[in-house]
Parts: C-alpha cells; sequence; structure tokens
C-alpha cells in the first residue's frame, strides 16, 4: 500500500529508520543498488540454469554463480551429516533450504503456507562474541534479531521468483510477521528465542571463553540485564512501523536462500548489535517502489533515483527475457 501511496504522492516520504533508512538520499541508493544488482544477475546466462538446477534439488550440478566460493550453500563438510532435523544435509541445500526438515522444530516460531519465521540463531549482542574480527561480525542486527524464509527454493531477492506476481513472495515474508506480533504470545516467543540464544552464546563463552571467569560473568550479566530492561518497550512495538524488514542483496547476501531480516530499528534496540551491515540491508519497501516503478510505462515514471528504469518481469517468461534484452 504505501508503493501505491508514494507513487501516487511523490512528496510523501518514507518514514526513516535509524541508521538504515536516515534520509530520502539513502533510501534512494538502497533503491539503486537493488536495481543494480538485480540487473546484473538476472542479466548473467548462468542465472537461469542454476537456479532450474537448484531447485530441482540437483546435488551434481557444478553451481558458479549462486554458491561463489562455496559460501552460499552448506559447507562441505557437512553434506551427508546429520543436520538436526529428518533430513541429512545435501550438496545444493544452503542453511534455509526444507527448514523443518533439516532443524529441530523448536527453531519455527510460526508457519504459514509459504513461509516460516525462525530465530536468529547467533547472540544479538556483540559483547559476546568478543574475539570476533571487526569487518566480520557474527551478531545480529538488533534486539531479539529475527528471520522470515519461504518454503520453496527462492535463491534471493534478486530471484525472478521472489518479484514475481507483484512480489508476492516477499508480501508474505512481511505479512506473515506482522499476523505472527498481532499476537502477545508471539512476541512473547521471540524473546523466549532470543533468550535461549544468549544463554547458547553464555555456555559457549564460559566453557572455551579467552578472558577469565570473573570478566565471562560479568559481561553476561550486563547482557542479561540489558535484555530484561528492553522487553516491555519491545513487547509494545509496532510491526509496520517500528521493524526493519531488510533484505541483503546478491552478491552481499551469505546464504542462498532467500530471507528477510526483522529487527527493530530503534538505536536503544541495537546498541549492542551489529551496524556493519547497514549499508547492504535494503528495505522491503524499496525494492517494492523499484518493482512498481520498473513496471509503469517510463513516460508516467515518477522515480526519484538515477538508475534506468526498466521493464524486468515478463510475466509469460521466466523473467529473464526481458532483461536480457534491455542490457
Ligand atoms: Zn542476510
Amino acid at each position: 500500500m504505501l508503493a501505491l501511496a508514494l507513487a501516487l504522492n511523490p512528496d510523501l516520504k518514507p518514514v526513516p529508520l535509524g541508521d538504515i533508512v536516515p534520509n530520502q538520499q539513502v533510501y534512494n541508493k538502497h533503491k539503486d543498488n537493488y536495481r543494480k544488482h538485480r540487473n546484473t544477475f538476472r542479466s548473467d546466462p548462468r542465472a537461469s540454469p542454476e537456479l532450474q538446477a537448484w531447485r530441482n534439488l540437483d546435488n551434481d550440478y557444478d553451481y558458479q554463480l549462486l554458491n561463489p566460493g562455496g559460501k552460499a550453500f552448506v559447507h562441505a563438510s557437512l553434506v551427508g551429516k546429520d543436520s538436526g532435523g529428518p533430513k541429512p544435509w545435501a550438496k545444493a541445500d544452503t542453511y534455509f533450504s526444507e527448514y523443518a526438515e533439516h532443524y529441530p522444530r523448536d527453531l519455527i516460531l510460526s508457519e504459514s503456507d509459504r513461509s516460516y519465521i525462525i530465530g536468529n540463531k547467533a547472540s544479538y549482542d556483540c559483547r559476546q562474541y568478543p574475539h570476533a574480527p571487526k569487518d566480520k561480525r557474527p551478531e545480529g542486527q538488533g534486539y531479539c534479531h529475527t528471520l522470515v524464509i519461504p518454503k520453496d527454493r527462492v535463491y534471493n531477492a534478486v530471484d525472478p521468483l521472489a518479484t514475481r506476481d507483484h512480489c508476492s513472495v516477499l508480501e508474505e515474508l512481511r505479512d506473515h510477521f506482522c499476523k505472527f506480533w498481532s499476537e502477545m504470545k508471539n512476541r512473547e516467543a521471540m524473546l523466549a528465542r532470543a533468550h535461549a540464544a544468549l544463554k547458547e552464546r553464555e555456555s559457549a563463552l564460559i566453557d572455551k571463553g579467552p578472558r577469565p571467569t570473573e570478566y565471562t560473568d560479568a559481561v553476561n550479566k550486563a547482557v542479561f540485564l540489558k535484555f530484561q530492561r528492553m522487553i516491555s518497550v519491545f513487547k509494545q512495538l509496532k510491526a509496520e512501523e517500528d521493524f526493519i524488514f531488510g533484505f541483503h542483496v546478491f552478491p552481499d547476501n551469505t546464504i542462498g536462500h532467500l530471507h528477510m531480516h526483522v529487527f527493530p530499528h530503534d538505536n536503544s534496540f541495537r546498541e549492542y548489535s551489529t551496524k556493519i551491515y547497514d549499508h547492504k540491508t535494503v528495505p522491503l519497501q524499496a525494492i517494492l517502489d523499484v518493482e512498481d516503478e520498473d513496471q509503469r510505462p517510463k513516460s508516467s515514471s515518477s522515480a526519484s533515483s538515477s538508475a534506468e528504469p526498466q521493464s524486468t518481469q515478463d510475466e509469460s517468461s521466466n523473467g529473464f527475457q526481458a532483461v536480457n534484452q534491455s542490457t
């Protein structure tokens, strides 16, 4: 709806979302980045056959584009090993594909026909990762960082499946979260999941942490104190206004399966979380706006970004043809 409102009234500005969208200029940059990466991906001749093989769970295919450096799929050493769920890892699996078959059921916070809401397995508090390098942070991007993933194999926001039928997959991820958030018991489940991740990290630090026990104890105490302090404010947040729905667009993705990052954007919820990925965290609305702009005839386009809008979707084909013709 916001995309439509913005299209009808270009003066209507999107709500600033903390460091990820502090102003219109940064918002436009996110749009340009998405458009550029989408066009580059879809015009790559390897994209269509690789996506097709991946969707067919083809473990013999040599994935060059989708799995650069072997990093977007499960690590080679895990193939054939127990995943924690009913099905062992296979070569063409990513950490999020067929989620329910690879993880214990209790990691799923909610399930709809088309998607899952899952907690982040990592702690969101950087103090629990004292030795992680500055440029590769393992912690989440905000308090109770959660993910929403499609059940089907959709690779990334640049995958034509993600934007097919007016971005119905992307809209589903957001709608699922908003519906989930509308019930207080679900907010509590989200808190419980984040608390479990903090606890897991606490144990890891105690077991093999490099620091003296007193230091580790003090850190963990502070982590849980901050967690407790934020609970009541967190429970009052509004899904549509107070959360970031963000995507790491290919090639800035780490996992080769579409996942929407969800976390509160207010800085009070991000004090000890990483912000190094903010520049590549593209808000859902930016993607919806680009798709909306590029679908409209050029003459009536009110695109505010510098990239040339172009048609990218051909409903009768697989979504590649139009891009290949125009680039
Ligand atoms: Zn991501």
